[in-house]
């Protein structure tokens, strides 16, 4: 069952996401960068929402929060390691293996702990989605706050196991800038090449480069390399 997903520009390079189960018509929005452009998408498509997702605690996922927390009361799920430095209470404080539902939508919470401690990623199995924040990025990941190099790998190890056609959604469009460093470590590899160019041409049209499949990821995220550089 196909899900709905609109990416939201926030701030100066943030994402926030709603997503819609299309049976239910139940949405979510995945982090509030910002209130305004989040209320605005979701009156404009007609959206009601039903929950509030969280991947962590950093200003630039949760400063739009507690405003739409005030416009529209819908529960707020995140991680309970974050419990304490987040904005609003949890009504719903989750950790690796938990899972629960967005209407008809199952939703699985993976601890990808390496940017943050506790950092979570949602995954929607049904709608073949993955939101990742700042884990697992397009072309890279987020930069380490409060883990360790080892724990993100381990982070990125788990994601790497989902489908193939799982789409990604990260918190940032740091596209760009990650293509081309991917490219001073794989100069030579084609995928990549043949990437940069499509998102070169997204950016220019002021799109976003976010719902790419994992399988392209693993053939062009230098952070997703399991062997020597091909
Ligand atoms: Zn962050
Ligand atoms: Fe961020």
């Amino acid at each position: 069952m196909p899900l709905d997903i609109l990416t939201i520009p926030c701030l100066s390079d943030n994402y926030a996401y709603a997503v819609r189960d299309p049976e239910s018509g139940e949405a979510a929005v995945i982090d509030a960068p910002e209130t305004a452009p989040i209320l605005r998408t979701l009156a404009f498509n007609g959206w009601s929402l039903y929950q509030i997702l969280i991947t962590h605690h950093h200003p630039d996922h949760v400063q739009g929060l507690d405003l739409l927390h005030q416009a529209i009361e819908a529960p707020v799920i995140g991680a309970k390691a974050d419990a304490h430095r987040l904005p609003v209470q949890l009504d719903l404080g989750v950790e690796e293996g938990d899972a629960f539902a967005l209407g008809f939508q199952p939703v699985h919470v993976y601890d990808v702990s390496g940017h943050t401690n506790g950092h979570l990623a949602y995954y929607f199995p049904e709608g073949d989605a993955l939101f990742t924040g700042d884990s697992l990025m397009v072309m890279g990941c987020g930069r380490l706050f409060e883990g360790t190099a080892e724990q993100m790998w381990e982070s990125l190890t788990k994601l790497m196991e989902l489908p193939p056609r799982t789409r990604i959604y990260s918190g940032h469009e740091y596209t760009l800038a990650n293509a081309k460093f991917a490219l001073t470590i794989e100069p030579e590899n084609k995928a990549l090449l043949d990437r940069l160019e499509q998102i070169s041409r997204l950016r220019k049209a002021g799109e976003p480069t976010m719902g790419a499949t994992l399988e392209l990821e693993l053939a062009t995220n230098p952070f997703c390399a399991q062997t020597a550089p091909r």
